[in-house]
């Protein structure tokens, strides 16, 4: 894939300082959804439209169908920002897909970025309440059918197949991204494919990036160009450097094929920023979360640009 280096806001909220984004040396904008008035408006400016495409996240509320089992048998706990539902919900994978390709049809963006692309929890804290899931019915019948074990309460699965049950779930949401990778690219060939990422790394959290939110680089990589992180050091209890120290820590983790792109929040703007633009292995452009915060004044306008210029100059040598 040979793409521009994307540097620029997430949040349609930036639109309204569209006409500043080259004096920022921002060149992309990411935003929710297949949203008219950011295609126009991008299209006008000579910015690359880019895509936050909402996977399997729901109102629970409102569709409690959704709510992943846990190994309790009952509905996990959950709270306001939880991602990932069961699976094993054709209905909505079927509306969630729809979603998808009538955007395609109407829409060419520069890149689509699949969120929340997980099975259920949260990871934007410092203190994560971590729980398995989902041993509904119907997803252990898939995951016996699909592994040959014959297994069928919770406690069994975890205490005898855990290893098995981790892949089996990593495989499940990488078999999404392939089928949703596939779409993108026999509809509209050329759009970069991202996927937002749990930031931890592989071994944190004994294993809770493959282990609860099944997601695996390696497993990921043939569907995945980009892969960002959300470095979100201030909600995550986490210092300033943490993009930096995932940059470098990446190659071990991170096929040699694929690119990282971080996404920093505006919280921690401009320091985790800066601490980023000094990675030994450079994050291949940025996204800021809340990123209209950029354009509050003229020395934030500044240090962004100064940050993409610093990362670009990297990529050059
Ligand atoms: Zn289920």
């Amino acid at each position: 894939m040979s793409a521009p280096l994307l540097f620029g806001p997430y949040g349609a909220g930036a639109l309204a300082h569209i006409d500043r984004f080259h004096t920022a040396g921002a060149n992309a904008l990411w935003f929710h959804g297949f949203d008219k008035r950011a295609f126009t408006q991008c299209q006008a400016k000579g910015i690359h439209a880019c895509v936050e495409f909402k996977t399997f996240r729901a109102d629970f509320d409102t569709h409690p169908e959704l709510i992943p089992i846990g190994a309790d048998g009952k509905p996990i706990r959950y709270g306001s920002l939880v991602q990932g539902v069961c699976l094993s919900q054709s209905d909505f994978l079927a509306e969630t897909e729809q979603h998808l390709l009538d955007g395609l049809e109407t829409y060419a963006p520069a890149g689509i970025w699949l969120d929340y692309l997980t099975y259920a929890g949260w990871f934007e804290t410092p203190e994560p309440d971590l729980q398995e899931s989902c041993f509904c019915p119907a997803c252990i019948a898939e995951f016996c059918q699909s592994t040959g074990i014959d297994a069928d309460t919770p406690r069994e699965i975890l205490g005898h197949h855990q290893q098995a049950w981790t892949r089996h779930k990593c495989e499940r949401v990488a078999g999404f991204a392939a089928r949703y990778a596939g779409l993108i690219r026999s509809l509209r060939p050329g759009t970069i494919i991202g996927a937002y990422m749990c930031p931890w790394l592989p071994e944190e959290y004994n294993g809770a990036l493959r282990r609860i939110f099944a997601q695996e680089y390696g497993l990921l990589a043939p569907s995945i160009d980009v892969f960002t992180p959300l470095i979100y050091a201030h909600k995550s209890g986490r210092p300033m450097d943490w993009g930096r120290t995932f940059l470098e820590a990446s190659p071990a983790f991170i096929p040699p094929g694929s690119k990282v792109q971080l996404i920093l929040d505006i919280l921690d703007y401009p320091d985790s920023l800066e601490q980023t633009a000094r990675s030994a292995v450079p994050t291949w452009g940025v996204q800021v979360f809340g990123g209209a915060g950029i354009f509050e004044s003229p020395g934030s306008v500044r240090t962004f640009r100064e940050a993409v210029e610093a990362i670009r100059k990297q990529f050059t040598e």
